[in-house]
């Protein structure tokens, strides 16, 4: 065999005597020497994917999987009496992303370099990136996550830039993690770290000295921006990204021997949510201090950035105050000034609506990016629809032209084939494995009449349940036979965990009162909540004192169980996923851009429990109404409420005793004694007097919809065809179509074997 005979040389001792470290190093070079084999040529024109996040989750059983090595290697290590999964806990996931929106960039990645598109990631190499959650007294603490262990997948380039912003003089330094392509293809993340940066000023959890530029500018992603030199850490780091990435973009493109004038014929720039917004006025910046015009280089700039807005969230649209631009981009506001100018002239009658620089003097990141950037697109088609009728509406008037679709997606190597290899051979053995390479599920549709088949589905998602109370969840000794209803995603008050708190302290009260469940149900919450976001840890506290409450009560126990689980991030995504009986999608509809959380669940045979929000609505149309759980209002009529300031939580707590019963337990006697009732009055205070996201506007209907799926549950059959129909409709959610679609309509690059 000539994988065992590499690894045994690699190791210098048979593969059974080696321990797992040795292995995974051992692994990790020849993940290495294999990708280094399928270096790639840059043809014409390339794409680079700006974003301040890539959650990359872990890298070695995904390269394996890609280099088609993983189940040769799965079996060479079972004879030899190890696991690829043990071998895999010593390797640390990469702590480069927060939520969705940077999952999404490492899902893309993955369906460029798969598909053979000329196109680079480009980003930041944090040290801690974000925060790793701890639990203590129910409550979250940040801890330092320190992931860049020795050895580690990152490749020293000896690229370096000198990136001066306010009065600092900084050195970027470019690292790269390779990324392989499913059956073949390369292509790189490019992560720049500051040279000077240095840990040993962080204290006191994560917090250190925020004015310390030159040491703490690429420790942590998304550094706390509640108070002036937060947010000025925040604009120091999205220029340094910009300014390294400009450079390096300018570099190659002269490499190639194309003239910078020509940046738009060569080059497209997918600038991903608005934080690396300022490569359009540093780009503007180059071009004319290599001699192109003013006016050639915004004209030659606008074609080659396009952006992607990921929410409708206001307080999440980026404005900086002209003042800390002056600090800290002295020689960008000029251009940011010029470029707002012409704005203005141009569409008078819009005036301050569209306006880059607004009366208050905060300039509006991405109001730069629509006018100066020849792509907009929503991530999910009510999105780009909401975009286009409500929230930039009059951007859309300007230039219907630019706005676009593109639903989001997910990789299935990563999403299916790694994380739930007996439903992936099952697949196999229904449709054969060409899904594999296109992704097309839609005919394991054939077998939604054939009971041996539906049943062979159960098993293997009780199979999957088995496995994770067994292992990553062995912990809380859980009912293997009980519905796995999971909510894991970012804590957000929009999402509505507390929606999903007050189903159990439903369910809780009507064990009490003897009304007990078919079968026990078991709550699975996975979220990290922004540091300084108090809603959103009191949430976190609120949930863990349930946990604890329950897992206290006897009588209830049995029949009810919640979960919180720590540190909620992608190897826990991949351990819980497959196990998923009822995806919890329940954002208030109109706030929830697109989800892929969504689309990751039902793909491994979940049926969705949601809103008709983001992509929620592009499943419920795939699959029909029978086959996922719809309850509450419409994005519409959410809009329209908005508008009219029509909402008021007080009428839905005085209007219905139920409601009012459920609120209050928050702060009943015997959660307060559990918990902190300071924390609690707060959960309790906002839902009675703000409910700024509407819970008890859609709560009856949530019991009700979440009491209709937990009875069709019991219709084993009824569900498995439930769970087929929704992974023979979720080829759709392919990051691979998705990719397909941004270059055929915005990249407009050639693919690898085209050219
Ligand atoms: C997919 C994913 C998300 C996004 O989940 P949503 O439900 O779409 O918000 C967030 N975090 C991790 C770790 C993920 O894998």
């Amino acid at each position: 065999m000539k994988l065992e005979a590499k690894l045994t040389a690699l190791l210098g001792t048979p593969v059974a005597e080696a321990d797992d470290g040795a292995i995974y190093r051992a692994l990790m070079q020849l993940c290495a020497e294999q990708l280094e084999g399928r270096e790639e040529k840059r043809p014409g024109r390339k794409l680079y994917y700006l974003s301040a996040e890539f959650l990359t989750g872990k890298l070695l059983s995904n390269n394996l999987l890609n280099l088609g090595l993983r189940e040769e290697a799965e079996q060479l290590l079972q004879q030899a009496g190890k696991s690829l999964s043990a071998i895999e806990e010593a390797e640390p996931e990469p702590s480069l992303g927060n939520g969705g929106l940077g999952r999404l960039a490492a899902c893309f990645l993955d369906s460029i370099a798969t598909l053979g598109l000329p196109g680079d990631g480009v980003g930041l190499c944090y040290h801690c990136g974000l925060f790793r959650q701890e639990f203590r007294d129910e409550k979250q603490c940040e801890v330092p996550d320190f992931w860049r262990q020795k050895p580690d997948w990152l490749h020293e380039t000896g690229v370096r830039f000198p990136v001066k912003a306010g009065e600092f003089e900084l050195e970027a330094e470019m690292f790269d993690l390779d990324v392989s392509g499913y059956g073949g293809g390369r292509r790189a993340l490019h992560l720049f770290d500051l040279k000077t940066a240095d840990e040993s000023i962080i204290r006191d959890g994560i917090g250190f000295d925020k004015e310390d530029i030159a040491r703490n500018l690429t420790l942590f992603l998304y550094p706390d921006d509640s108070d002036e030199a937060g947010r000025k850490l925040r604009v120091y780091q999205q220029y340094f990204l910009v300014s390294a990435a400009a450079q390096l973009i300018l570099k190659e493109l002269k490499e190639a021997g194309f003239p910078p004038a020509s940046l738009a014929e060569h080059t497209v720039i997918q600038i991903n949510d608005t934080h690396p917004s300022l490569i359009i006025p540093e780009l503007i910046d180059r071009l004319v201090k290599e001699g192109v015009a003013l006016g050639d280089a915004i004209e030659i700039v606008t074609n080659t950035c396009a952006y992607t807005n990921h929410t409708i969230l206001a307080e999440a649209l980026e404005k900086w105050p002209v003042d800390t631009l002056e600090e800290v981009v002295p020689h960008l506001m000029p251009i940011i000034r010029e470029l707002d100018a012409r704005v203005k002239a141009a569409a008078p009658e819009l005036g301050s609506k569209v306006a880059i620089i607004d009366e208050q003097n905060l300039v509006h990141m991405a109001r730069m990016d629509i006018h100066y950037g020849f792509s907009v697109n929503g991530v999910a088609a009510l999105h780009t629809e909401i975009l286009k009728e409500t929230e930039l509406h009059d951007f859309y008037t300007l230039y219907p032209e630019k706005f676009n679709n593109k639903t989001n997606g997910i990789t299935f190597r990563r999403w299916l084939m790694a994380c739930n290899p007996a439903l992936s051979s099952w697949i196999d053995g229904k449709i054969g494995r060409e899904w594999r390479k296109d992704g097309r599920l839609e005919k394991l549709l054939d077998f939604v009449k054939d009971e041996k088949a539906l049943d062979e589905l159960l098993a293997i998602k009780e199979g999957a349940k088995r496995e994770v109370c067994e292992g990553f969840l062995q912990k809380y000794a859980l009912d293997k036979d009980s519905v796995f209803d999971i909510q894991i995603k970012r804590m957000h008050q929009y999402k509505r965990q507390q929606m999903n708190a007050l189903w159990v302290i439903w369910k809780y009260l009507e064990i009490k009162a003897g009304r007990l469940p078919k079968r026990p149900v078991t709550v699975i919450f996975g979220a990290k909540a922004a540091p300084a976001y108090t809603l959103a840890k009191d949430t976190i506290h609120l949930i863990l004192c349930l946990q604890k409450l329950i897992d206290a009560d006897p009588e209830v126990r049995p029949y009810l169980r919640v979960v919180m689980v720590e540190n909620y991030n992608v190897s826990a995504a991949e351990a819980l996923i497959p196990a998923c009986d009822i995806s919890e999608q329940i954002s208030l509809a109109s706030k929830e851009a697109s989800g892929t959380g969504n689309m990751k669940m039902m793909l491994n045979g979940a049926v969705t429990l949601g809103t008709l929000d983001g992509a929620n609505v592009e499943i419920a149309e795939l699959v029909g109404e029978e086959n996922i759980f719809l309850f509450g209002r419409k994005s519409g009529e959410v809009i329209d409420l908005y508008q009219k300031s029509g909402y008021r939580s007080a009428d839905y707590y005085d209007g219905d005793p139920e409601i009012e019963k459920l609120v209050d337990f928050v702060i009943s006697k015997q959660l307060i004694r559990i918990g902190d009732p300071e924390n609690l009055c707060r959960v309790y205070k906002d839902l009675v007097c703000k409910d700024w996201f509407m819970t008890l506007l859609d709560l009856k209907e949530y019991i009700a919809a979440k009491e209709r799926a937990l009875e069709s549950f019991e219709d084993r059959r009824g569900w498995a065809k439930k769970m087929l129909i929704n992974i023979a409709r979720a080829g759709f959610f392919s990051s691979d179509r998705t990719i397909f679609q941004y270059n055929a309509d915005i990249w407009h690059l050639t693919p690898k074997g085209e050219e």
